[in-house]
């Protein structure tokens, strides 16, 4: 252990409260053994495509049946309700950078369960001005963590984001679509040419990112994109009628986003 990092345990001890509840936390985690058992895992019935949580278990749930798709497979760690959106908050804009580690554990039960092998990874980009805002990028975070409990490479400079996503606001869908499909692109090809690729994120909302991004992968030549993220947003919170309905769906998840 580095002096700094000694320091650092001997006057600011990890174990003193959880990252939840504030509440002093015993087991010497981020998270105390309470908070931790409220946390909504998503380990019961899922959609077999894009793995939100389901009423029981489907091949393609509602949302993602009859549409066209280019992420192969997708899986989430959690459902997208409290506590964990909290702390996904937390990690997105409280600086609370260290929570990647603790998302990246769980990930890996989760990549090796249903992924098991890929050549890869990458994280959704953002503009060096968003990532000087915020310190860090979260996907890149989280994609970092993973990668060294996995071992498999995290390819940084394959996706460039080279403009602000305009305000998705109101927008249909194909119109969000298209938004993002102008705001990424692909640097290198090579990188990804014949490859299994990884994406990582933080939470899976529409999914139209991880859609653009995938697209622009088997572009590149992927051979296929898989994605893993700490949650997704299910049908249990929207209700799987409503998420069927686009224009609703816009309404709700357009909530969804101004809320983050
Ligand atoms: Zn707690
Ligand atoms: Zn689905």
């Amino acid at each position: 252990m580095k002096l700094k990092e000694l320091l650092k345990n001997i006057f600011y001890p990890q174990d003193l409260t959880c990252s939840v509840c504030k509440r002093e936390s015993f087991s010497g985690d981020y998270i105390c053994d309470k908070c931790k058992r409220a946390m909504p895992l998503n380990n019961k019935s899922i959609c077999g495509h894009c793995g939100r949580a389901t009423p029981y278990a489907v091949e393609y749930c509602d949302y993602c049946k009859d549409k066209q798709t280019y992420v192969d497979l997708a899986r989430s760690v959690y459902e997208y309700e409290h506590p964990l959106n909290l702390l996904v908050k937390k990690l997105k804009y409280g600086g609370e950078k260290y929570l990647a580690e603790v998302f990246a554990r769980e990930m890996q039960s989760i990549y090796f369960k249903y992924v098991g092998h890929a050549d890869c990874i990458v994280f959704i980009p953002m503009t060096e001005k968003r990532k000087r805002e915020r310190g860090y990028n979260q996907s890149e975070e989280l994609a970092k963590e993973l990668s060294k409990l996995i071992e498999v490479p995290v390819i940084s400079d394959v996706l460039v984001k080279t403009k602000e996503t305009e305000s998705q606001v109101g927008l249909e869908r194909r119109e969000r679509l298209k938004n993002v499909r102008g705001s990424v692109s692909v640097r290198s090809k090579a990188l990804v040419n014949g490859k299994r690729v990884l994406i990582i994120d933080d939470v899976m909302t529409t999914g139209a990112t991880l859609e653009v991004i995938a697209e622009k992968l088997k572009d590149a030549g992927a051979s296929e994109v898989l994605a893993i993220t700490v949650a997704s947003v299910t049908s249990k919170k929207w209700g799987m009628e409503r998420l069927k309905k686009e224009a609703d769906n816009e309404t709700i998840f357009d909530k969804a986003l101004k809320n983050d």
